[in-house]
């Protein structure tokens, strides 16, 4: 089954209970400043979960377009490395904005699943967790669906604080929350990986499909948490992992759609096609994600969104660079992608030229310092370092265009530890040189804050230091 059949499958399943098909948002939320990127299928449902807006549906299901790659949801760092982890994806969710509750939402993923009309995976895959105290969802599992109880994990309060579980959804310090129940796929005993729950369960071999959220609860400012009057739900499937179970693969990254974005990075890098090559991995997501921002309308720039989204460009050429690609080649994997994706999201194919020259104009721009960025760091590891110091991680940043997260992925790879605090300190001192600088100016200058004074060169670098701090998970 391909990759769009089941996108389609899971829409037209949902539609025929009753749900209204709406297309996804935008990867650039609209509603909300506070957030980054879309990171989940719910972010255009936002307002309507919180009643300030109403709609002519209470059932709705989405293939929403989603960026994992700063703020809260972080999965840059994941990507080359797990099985399961992509910057950007397609989440298929199912919403009831006070419609059904736990048992209809728990029936429809179950018969999706496992119906043979639908997907049709045997029972015995499938694993499932709810939340630590969640006796409702427990029993819905057990007795209705008839889940063994061994394969039925509580979740409990996992973070050091009452409902800070992976497995309790909270849309902010107040507001709507409750808990969940999630699906998971066991790949087998030849995968490294134990059960939700357990100490080896970040491994590959239970991978998270789907996501139930039950929005039960208004917590008020004291913490008390108030039963809503009308209880919703919020549902999301990634949908690569579950292509991967469907097309008898393990990892994302082997489904149809990857494996054409694959041998397209190998043809523009000049590499021998291979599966396994982490590189063509990491620079087939990257494309995905580039274009799906820019698509929808932010350019590289040194900070927010733009910054992020530079990051991912220059940790692409960087991998080509490192399969030995020295020219420019990222823009061209662009009609690749809008040959594989252009039918679902027809944004790929009107925006393909900005796309492409957006991203050509940043391998340009980076092709400029990468050679002499890279040179300086082979030199400052030579003699077999174990740690690349705060200075020249610095200096590469400033000098050579080097987001400090591309430095620390070279040195992972390398076994070498970035010192990343020493790195913030450089970063500090940067910014108090920035200061007098522009505090000098303002007693020469009325018009300081123009944007040709030093003190933007600060506003970007406070910038930088707020995506570190989220790369950091601060
Ligand atoms: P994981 O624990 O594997 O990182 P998650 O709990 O962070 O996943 P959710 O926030 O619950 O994920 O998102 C709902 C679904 O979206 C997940 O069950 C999974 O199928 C999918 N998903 C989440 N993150 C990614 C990603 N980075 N790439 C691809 N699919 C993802
Ligand atoms: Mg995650
Ligand atoms: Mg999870
Ligand atoms: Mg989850």
């Amino acid at each position: 089954m391909k990759t769009s059949d089941i996108r389609q499958k899971f829409l037209d399943f949902f539609a025929s209970k009753g749900h209204q098909v709406v297309t996804s948002s935008p990867v650039v939320p609209g509603n909300d400043p506070t957030l980054l990127f879309t990171n989940a299928g719910m972010n255009q449902f936002k307002d309507v979960f919180l009643g300030f807006d109403k709609r002519p549906y209470t059932r709705a299901t989405t293939a929403q377009k989603v960026v994992r790659a700063g703020g809260k949801h972080n999965d840059l760092e994941n990507v080359g490395y797990t099985a399961r982890h992509h910057t950007f994806f397609e989440m298929l969710g199912n919403f009831s904005f006070g419609d059904y509750f736990k048992r209809d939402a728990i029936h429809y993923a179950w018969e999706f699943l496992t119906n043979p009309a639908w997907l049709g995976l045997p029972r015995e895959k499938l694993m499932v967790t709810v939340y630590a105290t969640d006796d409702e969802a427990y029993a819905i599992w057990a007795d209705e669906i008839g889940v063994p109880a061994g394969r039925i994990v509580r979740i409990g309060d996992n973070k050091g604080a009452p409902y800070a579980s992976d497995n309790f959804w909270t849309m902010g310090d107040t507001g709507p929350c409750g808990p969940c129940t999630e699906i998971f796929y066991d790949h087998g005993d030849h995968i490294w990986g134990g059960p939700p729950g357990s100490a080896e369960e970040d491994g590959d071999r239970f991978i998270e499909i789907w996501n139930c959220v039950f929005m039960q609860f208004n917590r008020d400012e004291a913490g008390t948490m108030h039963p809503l009057p009308k209880p919703s739900v919020d549902t999301g499937m990634g949908l690569e992992r579950i292509s991967a179970i469907m097309q008898n693969g393990h990892s994302n990254y082997d489904i149809d759609l990857f494996q054409s974005l694959i041998r397209a990075a190998a043809r523009e890098t000049g590499t021998p096609f291979g599966m396994d090559v982490p590189s063509l991995k990491v620079i087939a997501d990257h494309i995905r994600a580039c274009s799906f921002i820019i698509a929808d309308g932010v350019l590289p720039s040194n900070d927010g969104r733009g910054y992020v989204l530079r990051r991912i460009i220059r940790r692409a050429i960087r991998h080509g660079y490192k399969l030995g690609q020295k020219g420019l080649f990222f823009h061209r994997l662009v009609a690749d992608l809008a040959r594989e994706m252009g039918d679902a999201y027809p944004e790929l194919r009107t925006r393909q030229g900005d796309i492409e020259d957006a991203l050509r104009q940043e391998e340009v721009r980076f092709a400029e310092t990468l050679e002499h960025g890279m040179a300086l760091l082979e030199s400052a590891l030579e003699g077999g370092r174990d740690r690349l110091d705060g200075a020249t991680l610095f200096k590469l940043y400033d000098t050579f265009g080097f987001p400090v997260d591309l430095t620390a992925d070279i040195c992972r790879e390398r076994n070498i530890e970035a010192d990343i605090e020493g790195f913030e300190r450089e970063m500090d001192l940067q910014r108090e040189r920035a200061r007098a600088a522009s505090s000098f100016k303002m007693t020469g200058n009325v018009d300081y804050n123009g944007p040709e004074t030093r003190f933007r060169g600060y506003e970007t670098h406070s910038t930088d230091a707020r995506v570190l701090a989220l790369y950091k998970g601060t």
